[in-house]
């Protein structure tokens, strides 16, 4: 188990929010209406974040942040944007 680095409690999972442009193949359907196809692997992520499901604190701002802080693996601190955070800060 790991431990928030904002709140301190100890947490097994993180919320992530994720802000993605998605791209689509819109037609004119039979009906008049618009029929989007989803462009499978077409997905950019604008931006990333990852909350203490505690505090609601974001604490990762990527991928590989995020599984950092669940593995334990922020010893010595990790910088995420303005927030710093040690092994159990
Ligand atoms: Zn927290």
């Amino acid at each position: 188990m790991v431990s928030c680095p904002s709140c301190g409690k100890e947490i097994d999972h993180l919320i992530n929010w994720s802000k993605q442009w998605r791209k689509y193949v819109v037609r004119l359907g039979e009906g008049g209406d618009l029929e989007f196809e989803e462009v499978e692997d077409d997905v950019d992520v604008i931006r990333d974040e990852f909350l203490c499901p505690e505090c609601e604190e974001v604490v990762a701002v990527s991928e590989r942040h995020a599984k950092e802080l669940l593995m334990g693996k922020t010893k010595g601190g990790v910088n995420v944007g303005k927030l710093m955070w040690g092994p159990n800060a």
